[in-house]
């Protein structure tokens, strides 16, 4: 894909998780790798308990190769001078500094090409997924099939033993208790803390 006359833009694939954002990634890295451009590809150490901790994995089973990093600056001290594409999945995980190393990249000619999370369990942007989507050349938004009802999703449903997680509840869980579900915006549940709906009137 050529963007312009110059190499170099920021592309994010977002939305909430089952929507399909790794499986695009990894298509957007193998047909790169066809044209055999020089490919990096890399995924936040957090996401270790999802998935195997050195490839990025989409829920239909396809996978690739990744290299875990704690930091964005991480991301920026291994990018080769010849790589010509950077991708990053789970960016919703990774610092703030994240957004300029991004810029930085695709200032000198990288293509990078950025997988993450939108909204946390609350439904509220995660990390630095908001800035991202705002500084890069082409976003899209994926959405993933609600599984109450069938209609497009946009929400992830936190599950903790089975019922809905309350508002107060930490936005990285450490441990696993927790599951989720892909539902629309009418059939989640985020109970709050006095369940005081009215206090937004
Ligand atoms: P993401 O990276 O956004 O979490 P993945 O690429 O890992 O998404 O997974 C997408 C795949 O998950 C779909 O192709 C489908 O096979 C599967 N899947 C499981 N549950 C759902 C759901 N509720 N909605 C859509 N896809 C789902
Ligand atoms: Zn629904």
């Amino acid at each position: 894909m050529n963007y312009g006359m110059h190499p170099g833009w920021i592309e994010v694939i977002s939305g909430v998780m089952f929507s399909g954002k790794s499986e695009e990634l990894i298509r957007r890295v193998r047909r790169a790798t066809i044209a055999r451009r020089k490919v990096q590809v890399f995924k936040s150490h957090l996401d270790s308990r999802y998935a195997g901790l050195y490839s990025v994995a989409s829920h239909n089973g396809t996978e690739l190769e990744a290299s875990p990093v704690d930091s964005a600056a991480e991301i920026f001290r291994l990018v080769r001078p010849d790589t010509e594409i950077v991708a990053i999945d789970e960016a919703q995980f990774l610092d703030g500094q994240v957004v300029r190393v991004a810029t930085q990249l695709a200032s000198r000619g990288v293509r990078v090409i950025l997988a993450g999370t939108d909204t946390d369990f609350r439904g509220e942007p995660f990390g630095s997924m908001g800035e991202l989507m705002a500084v890069a050349e082409m976003v899209d938004k994926l959405q993933a099939i609600c599984v109450l009802c069938g209609d497009p999703a946009c929400r992830n449903q936190r599950l903790i033993d089975g019922n809905p997680a309350r508002y107060d509840s930490p936005t990285i869980m450490i441990g696993g208790r927790e599951s989720y579900q892909a539902r629309c915006r009418h059939c989640y549940k985020l109970p709050r803390r006095d369940e005081d709906q009215t206090a937004l009137l």
